[in-house]
């Protein structure tokens, strides 16, 4: 068996790398893909339930796939520098792929509202971070207007480098499932992931897509995993921060997802080529429903997200109580980011379950036999 060293080597025939760049990587992809059927069983449904837990990878979130991309791309360019605005995850993996490449990450970040995990991976990686008094989405038409004139490299979705890698993830779906889901529920903001993912099934499928930004539509079907069929793309959003449920940009979006807190999607275009293509569609979830499946997931389960990625399994478990995704179905959620990124969350509830006794064997006996009866 060959060692594993990420997407770019593993699929390096599917992605659009010079032979002679060299890969910036991390170790990235090849996520588990993990069934969640006693899950299924107590909600009293009837399907085939997967998570692609993507809070694997090296820095806890999917952005390390496009970002192991996106770096080796502008290193192979001769970028010394490259700059992101993003709500925490991006500006982690920008940082730390900087790092591994020695070259400087610039990253703008909006004013609180960044989950403090994430804030100190851009620190303790050596990123400049420039925090923002405005939103992601200032931060975004920031990064676009400095980018024109300073020798930096944009690492955000918009990079079509960072599509390309994170495309991958389909490819690992198809691989592990021998064909594609009948539905792919995903948490969205920028709608980056959504289009990527797309992009990635119908690369399997043999397909070219109109939302396929860097090859305008002229994939090669590249062989190894491979399957007629593509799912239905499905899209969550949360209620406050949902400009594909407003039909246009959110001036001041809300939620405590706040890796999903984005009023002006940067892939606004693709993202409905996908719904249409995909015969998916794109809905809304309060906060307090995605924090409740959050927390469903990692007692049931033993899994433990981040809010935005519990908004995927939030609204496949809705949709497949309502019967919108048909029982018997084949579903793939994808968990975005690791729980660990935002232990505030859980806990601003307060210890809930803690026990408190005195340091004595018989207290703590007694503790243990009171919740075993
Ligand atoms: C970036 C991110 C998203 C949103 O992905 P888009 O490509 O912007 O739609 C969702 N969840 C997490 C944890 C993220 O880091």
């Amino acid at each position: 068996m060959t060692r594993y060293t990420g997407i770019i080597e593993h699929f390096r025939n599917r992605l659009p790398l010079a032979p002679d760049a060299k890969a910036i990587s991390l170790g990235e992809g090849a996520t588990p893909l993990i069934k969640l059927d006693k899950l299924v069983r107590a909600e009293g449904l009837e399907a085939e339930l997967y998570v692609k837990f993507e809070g694997l990878n090296p820095t806890g979130s999917f952005k390390d796939r496009g970002m192991t991309m996106a770096v080796t791309q502008a290193v192979y360019e001769g970028s010394r520098a490259i700059i992101c605005a993003s709500t925490g995850n991006t500006s982690a993996a920008a940082a730390a792929y900087a790092a591994r490449a020695g070259i400087v990450a610039f990253v703008l970040i909006p004013e609180g509202k960044i989950a403090l995990g994430k804030l100190a991976q851009a620190i303790v990686h050596g990123a400049v971070v420039i925090q923002i008094r405005g939103n992601f989405d200032d931060g975004m038409r920031l990064v676009k207007e400095v980018a024109k004139t300073a020798p930096v490299t944009i690492v955000n979705s918009i990079n079509p480098y960072r599509l390309q890698g994170q495309k991958t993830a389909a490819f690992e779906i198809v691989e592990a499932l021998g064909r594609a889901p009948d539905f792919h529920c995903i948490p969205v903001g920028n709608a980056g992931n959504i289009t990527a993912h797309w992009i990635g099934y119908s690369e399997c499928a043999g397909i070219g897509t109109e939302a396929c930004l860097h090859c305008q539509g002229d994939c090669a079907f590249l062989g190894v995993a491979s399957t007629r069929k593509r799912p239905r793309m499905v899209g969550y959003q949360a209620a406050g921060s949902a400009p594909f449920l407003r039909g246009g940009p959110v001036a001041n979006p809300e939620t405590i997802a706040t890796a999903i807190r984005i009023g002006d999607p940067q892939s606004w275009a693709p993202a409905w080529i996908v719904r249409e293509e995909s015969d998916g569609w794109f809905d809304e979830l309060e906060d307090q429903e995605i924090l409740a499946t959050q927390r469903l997931l990692a007692e049931k389960e033993g899994v433990f997200c981040e809010p935005a990625s519990a908004a995927s399994l939030s609204g496949a478990l809705r949709d497949l109580h309502s019967g919108k995704i048909p029982a018997g179905s084949t579903v793939v959620c994808t968990l975005t980011g690791n729980g660990l990124k935002d232990p505030d969350i859980i806990l601003k509830d307060g210890l809930r379950g803690l026990v408190q006794v005195d340091a004595e064997q018989g207290v703590v006996e007694r503790a243990l036999l009171e919740r075993l009866a």
